[in-house]
């Protein structure tokens, strides 16, 4: 069974990995930091946020200082997906974002039915899950 966790990652129960929602790229053991199966873009953060101010009049511009901040993009490498972004220092490893408990996951996902529908996008609700095998969700 597939488990979404994000618009762009899953986790194959069964195998234990992180895989893209995209093309189903496998990412790594859903036990580690899927981050290490991706394509890592290290960007300049000027590149994103371009200075408000002549940069050859003024020391600081409003653009941020790529001597303390760069933006980390994470692409999946079958299919491109942009994954994930985040700010860091240079230098700073990947953040650690996401470590999920599998065997809770495992036991949860277990107690649920086939038919079980997570709502992803602009159909969610207050309601965390519908079954369609008309089970009640759990509270
Ligand atoms: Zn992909």
């Amino acid at each position: 069974m597939r488990i979404p966790m994000t618009e762009y990652l899953e986790i194959d129960l069964e195998a234990e990995r992180w895989q893209c929602r995209r093309c189903g790229h496998d990412l790594g053991s859903a036990r580690a930091n899927y981050k290490e199966g991706t394509l890592v873009h290290d960007r300049d953060p000027r590149e994103i946020h371009r200075p408000l101010i002549d940069p050859a009049r003024y020391e600081f511009t409003f653009a941020p200082d790529p001597a303390w901040c760069r933006i980390l993009e994470y692409y999946c490498p079958g299919c491109g997906t942009q994954i994930e972004a985040e700010y860091l220092p240079p230098g700073h490893p990947p953040t650690y974002d996401m470590q999920i408990d599998v065997d809770a996951l495992k036991a949860q996902w277990a107690a649920r039915g086939a038919g079980t529908v997570i709502p992803l996008g602009r159909d969610v609700t207050a309601e965390p899950l519908r079954v369609s095998s008309g089970r009640e969700a759990p509270a």
